[in-house]
């Protein structure tokens, strides 16, 4: 058999993502290994942010009748217009974003169409500056690319909030002897439910046009606004929206992440640029979903209110129980999936470590936030305590998973060390 090693895109892709172990082997993304932890252990899985409740029938039968109308074949390589034009509708109803149909292409998933814009966009030796924790998929996009990552933290705050590290921002953009090509805006921000204001988003839209870069985002949470604010694109608060590539999916809102159903919207011609790319990653895929999804979001999008309200119910009954860990300091997230518990003052392990213990002894698994970070950056040693828990599980698992968290901070309160090493607590 010829060498797998011949080649070595697929493995610097495995590196940039840091799923190389020590011993050569390639790893699985954190997200399928704690997976995998809590079905072999049968402890409740807070980790991946995969929704525990299903679509609205609506969407199931409104796809299932485009598979009966017959669009079972290749969709049009920009996507089937009925999505074009809903996802037009969507952004200019919801967030008051100017858009024309010829502006939006259909991608598999907000992963699909991120990769496509960096693989389009970033020139091959330049940088992608990102904030950081961040998704798995970006420095493997940008490695890929043959392009370099940089990153700017978003710090936790006194008072149990984030903030993005503005000095860092300045230093890394218009201070750079070296500018980054593109700018990559993810609000409302997995892990830390961060979001930007629109002054935020101002003061990056002119950092970029300063050094005329792109400024890429991704909003897959746009939806799940949980504090009563409002989500704000980067394409309405900045004053340049033709520097601005927007990417989002309806993976999270319709809970379908399984459908993979996303979107880029851009100028037609940096569009075309990034379905020039995305033809030849899948071509085209999920027609009958398109379809569906897209006369929903025309027609019917109430589902996305209610599942805003479940989640938050659901955020309800999982954060004050995080909170009643005597010790731990858990977020409050204003929008999407996920707390971030930081647990420095009871332990001296760090997050993988404290995650596998907690799965073994107390049957909680997590990601620990800085497998989204960068090895030896400031964020990485600002998480280094830190687990990200979800409550888009199911409304059982999430009240299994907060009853978890009382037997823990019972069992703190008679033992404030119980966690302090792994030699203490086994
Ligand atoms: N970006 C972020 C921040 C995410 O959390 C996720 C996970 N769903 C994605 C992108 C990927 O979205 P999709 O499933 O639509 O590819
Ligand atoms: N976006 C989800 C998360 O952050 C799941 C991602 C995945 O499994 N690739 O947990």
């Amino acid at each position: 058999m010829p060498d797998v090693m011949r080649a070595d895109l697929w493995h610097q892709m495995a590196d940039a993502a840091g799923l190389v172990n020590a011993d050569g082997t390639i790893g699985e993304t954190i997200y399928g290994q704690m997976t995998k932890l809590a079905a072999q252990i049968g402890a409740v899985n807070l980790g991946q942010g995969a929704p525990g409740t299903e679509p609205p029938a609506a969407l199931i039968d409104a796809a299932a009748q485009a598979m009966r109308e017959g669009f079972n074949q290749y969709a049009p390589g920009q996507g089937f217009p009925a999505l074009l034009d809903a996802v037009a509708k969507q952004r200019r109803r919801d967030f008051g974003q100017e858009v024309r149909p010829e502006q939006v292409l259909y991608t598999c998933g907000a992963t699909e169409g991120l990769t496509a814009a960096i693989l389009a966009l970033l020139p091959r030796g330049g940088s992608l500056l990102t904030f950081e924790p961040f998704y798995d998929s970006y420095p493997a996009a940008v490695a890929a690319a043959g392009g370099e990552l940089r990153t700017v933290p978003i710090m936790p705050t006194a008072d149990g909030g984030f903030a993005p590290d503005w000095t860092s921002f300045d230093e890394a953009v218009t201070g750079a002897a070296t500018p980054p090509s593109i700018i990559l805006i993810n609000t409302p921000h997995n892990p830390t439910g961060f979001m930007f204001s629109p002054e935020d988003l101002a003061r990056i839209g002119e950092a970029a046009a300063a050094v005329d870069a792109w400024v890429l985002t991704d909003e897959v949470y746009e939806q799940l606004v949980l504090d009563g604010g409002t989500h704000v694109p980067p394409a309405v608060a900045i004053a340049d929206p033709s520097r601005v590539v927007t990417v989002s999916s309806a993976g999270k809102s319709w809970n379908a992440t399984g459908w993979k159903v996303g979107w880029v919207i851009a100028e037609p011609e940096v569009r075309e640029a990034i379905q020039t790319v995305k033809q030849f990653l899948t071509f085209t895929a999920s027609g009958p979903m398109q379809v569906g999804l897209g006369r929903m979001l025309s027609e019917d999008p109430s589902f996305v209110d209610e599942n805003r309200k479940s989640l938050r119910e659901r955020a309800e009954m999982l954060v004050p129980a995080c909170r009643s860990v005597p010790g731990a300091i858990a977020s409050t997230p204003a929008a999407g999936y996920f707390t971030v518990m930081d647990f420095s003052a009871l332990t001296d392990l760090d997050a993988f470590e404290l995650n596998d213990l907690l799965a073994h002894r107390y049957s909680l698994v997590g990601i620990p936030v800085p497998a989204l970070c960068r090895p030896g950056s400031a964020a990485h040693e600002a998480y280094r305590t830190s687990i990200r828990y979800s409550f888009c599980k199911s409304a059982a698992d999430v009240d299994r998973g907060a009853q978890l968290f009382r037997v823990l901070a019972a069992e703190l309160r008679t033992n404030p060390e119980a966690l302090r090493s792994a030699a203490v607590a086994r």
